[in-house]
């Protein structure tokens, strides 16, 4: 319960609601949305809400005020919560995480900068070198980051087209001394415009591309030219950041080279002569030679056949000009996204932590933060909203997991009695996609290993028949005037935050065509993984990674969708407090304990406040004494004993005898 703040603010904890009811937890978000106050929790969750305006809430000043503190001392902030995942990490030597989620537009990115730089301004108070040269590179990374993953797209101008997921590595001391960065799926080419628009005319001459950003269809298909961002000051920084970071000039103007072959490519039109397939624009051809370093011939060979093994032999199969444009694109993608990883690679090989010797310096403990693309729900969903989707109730299970079932489990085991709260668990949802054999990703896989052999048609029967009676899945129209679903092309998914229908069209067949890892001919057989495998085991691994350590919270909301610093849209804010599973999370909280600790830590801690206690006790157990220091405080109304924890239902209680210990 944070101090500090007055109740014409609101309340600043949910937890303190009257009522837990969705119209009193809107009316308090809205009341505080309205008084410029953001931020807000959920015991030690943090609610923000996306003020689109310029806050003058994060200068040194604020991150003062914040540093060493306990959360419930000072108002709702992410430096609260920044420096709670700090702490726990420095005190008692473990791995944290801050998990920020929420929709396109929410804020989750500028949260994660707000928090990358809390916890650097708080760092390194003695200013060594090293440290400070490890800070400087962990907050050039996502500037880098941004400007290759990000694209304007119509929910947000600065949208993040990755999922990223930051560990930042500490030594015994508390400072940083490297990181590493985890990319998920890079969905669409991003911020090439860049180039085209920042660069400077003689490198531009020198990739053959144009000033004018209309000639290249790829950036017009993106409907991203009319960026309000600085593109040459842009251009540049992001040219020194790679700099600093240690990009060699070659590697730069490589990445540079890079951009331009994927502009060229998206102009390449493809047209035929009879039974032959042929570039038009063989002018292209010849400069994307040049760029790749390639001969003419090759690029023509890679982008109209097709290499397949038919019984011995293998042979060259020409495309039709369709599939030569399908391949071209996922060629252009297949090359952004492997340049996105090879930055990042680049990026971490730099700023890994080298040379640590655990026997001199201490356990290296860990601050995760993830950055991770929210829910998703267009018009046409494909492939990739599917998977953020996913993604998004994996994440979901996880904090009902950590928060929701654990803390019941906890109570259950300790003895403590304990009302059920009732809430919707996803695992159907996740099961539905990931189940072996019988998940749509199973389902996915078998289609792509039989390219050319499964239509559209028969994916989608497929699906049905594993899956038509979950409860969650459907092909079948609403009504016979439905007009949402396309018959055997379409399949609706119920995910927690909403009916997604996904089109089930051209995906497998172009994810097949262009398997990850090289497929060499020898190998035809073999199972490649299919993108939908990989991602789905990174998913996981990614998922495991967070459960092992200790989570922390900070959901997003996006209060309107017109950028607005003044709109609270009802419909929309209530849709994601019921998504994000906002009020269960207050029902458990209310019900349960803000904190908990095992009598002999606590008595450790506190022992020193009663004359029962110190310097030691002879009571029959630890329990008893501690039970006998509570009474002593008159704190008996707030805590319950279990078996080997006393738990402590508020904040205050903590804060109280946190300042009797200081006292003594
Ligand atoms: P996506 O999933 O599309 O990447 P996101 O949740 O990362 O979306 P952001 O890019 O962080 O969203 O925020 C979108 C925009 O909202 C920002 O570019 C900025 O204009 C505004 N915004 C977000 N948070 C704040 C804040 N704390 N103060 C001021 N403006 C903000
Ligand atoms: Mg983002």
């Amino acid at each position: 319960m944070a101090e500090h703040e007055s109740l014409e603010f609101g309340k600043a904890d949910f937890v303190l609601l009257d009522n837990v009811s969705l119209e009193e937890f809107l009316a308090n978000l809205k009341l505080r949305f309205e008084k410029g106050r953001i931020y807000s929790y959920i015991g030690e969750v943090v609610v923000s809400v996306n003020p689109y305006r310029a806050m003058n809430i994060y200068g040194r000043d604020t991150i003062e005020q914040y540093k060493g503190r306990e959360l419930y001392e000072r108002p709702p902030h992410l430096f609260a919560i920044a420096d709670a995942a700090y702490k726990a990490m420095k005190r008692r030597n473990k791995d944290t995480c801050i998990v920020i989620s929420g929709e396109s537009g929410a804020g989750k990115t500028e949260a994660s900068k707000y928090i990358m730089q809390y916890i650097a301004a708080i760092t390194n108070p003695s200013q060594r070198a090293e440290v400070e040269r490890v800070k400087n590179m962990l907050l050039k990374s996502n500037c880098v980051l941004e400007a290759f993953g990000n694209a304007k797209t119509n929910r947000n101008d600065n949208s993040s087209r990755f999922g990223k997921y930051m560990d930042i590595n500490f030594d015994f001391k508390g400072d940083p001394i490297g990181g590493h960065i985890n990319n998920y799926l890079l969905e669409k080419v991003g911020r090439v415009v860049h180039l085209v628009k920042g660069a400077p005319e003689s490198l531009l001459r020198s990739l053959h591309i144009q000033k004018d950003p209309t000639a290249y269809s790829y950036i017009k298909v993106g409907g991203h030219i009319k960026s309000s961002i600085n593109d040459s000051a842009d251009f540049k920084a992001v040219a020194d950041a790679m700099k600093v970071i240690g990009f060699t000039t070659e590697e730069i103007h490589t990445v540079y080279k890079i951009l331009a072959t994927i502009l060229h490519l998206g102009n390449l039109k493809f047209g035929n002569d009879g039974d032959v397939t042929l570039i038009e624009n063989s002018k292209l051809v010849a400069v994307l030679g040049e760029l790749l370093s390639t001969k003419e011939e090759n690029v023509e060979k890679a982008l109209l056949y097709r290499t397949v093994a038919t019984g011995r032999d293998v042979i060259d199969k020409q495309h039709t000009d369709q599939e030569a444009s399908y391949g071209r694109d996922a060629l252009a993608k297949a090359i952004y996204e492997r340049l996105f990883c090879w930055i990042v690679g680049r990026i971490n090989d730099i700023i890994e932590v080298k040379n640590y010797d655990a026997r001199i310096h201490g356990k290296n403990t860990v601050i995760g933060v993830l950055d991770i693309y929210g829910f998703e729900i267009f018009q046409n969903n494909s492939f990739e909203q599917f998977c953020i989707n996913y993604c998004n109730e994996k994440l979901q299970q996880l904090f009902i997991q950590l928060v929701l079932k654990q803390e019941q489990e906890e109570y259950q085991r300790e003895g403590i009695p304990w009302k059920h709260i009732d809430y919707f668990n996803n695992q159907i949802i996740v099961d539905l996609v990931e189940l072996q054999h019988k998940g749509i990703f199973s389902v996915l896989d078998e289609a792509c290993m039989n390219v050319g052999k499964v239509t559209d048609e028969m994916f989608l029967q497929a699906l049905n028949s594993k899956l038509a009676k979950h409860a969650h899945y459907t092909s079948r129209k609403l009504s016979p005037t439905d007009k949402s679903l396309e018959f055997d092309r379409d399949f609706r998914i119920r995910h927690y935050a909403g009916d997604v229908k996904v089109t089930a069209l051209s995906n497998p067949v172009l994810k097949a065509m262009w398997p990850e890892g090289k497929l060499s001919i020898t190998e035809v057989t073999k199972r490649p993984l299919t993108a939908a495998t990989l991602f789905k085991n990174s998913m996981i691994s990614l998922v495991e990674n967070l459960a092992s350590k200790e989570p922390y919270y900070v959901r997003c909301i996006k209060p309107n969708d017109v950028k607005s610093p003044l709109l609270f849209e009802y419909e929309r804010c209530k849709h994601q407090v019921e998504y994000l599973g906002l009020l269960e999370n207050v029902r458990v909280r209310r019900a349960g304990f803000a904190n908990r600790q095992t009598y002999p830590r606590f008595l450790q801690r506190y022992k020193m406040i009663s004359e029962f206690t110190w310097p030691n006790h002879d009571l029959p157990s630890d329990r008893e004494a501690v039970k006998r220091l509570l009474q002593g405080c008159g704190f008996e109304h707030d805590v319950a004993y279990g078996k080997t924890k006393v738990f402590i239902r508020t904040p205050r209680t903590i804060f109280s005898l946190e300042e009797q210990r200081a006292e003594m």
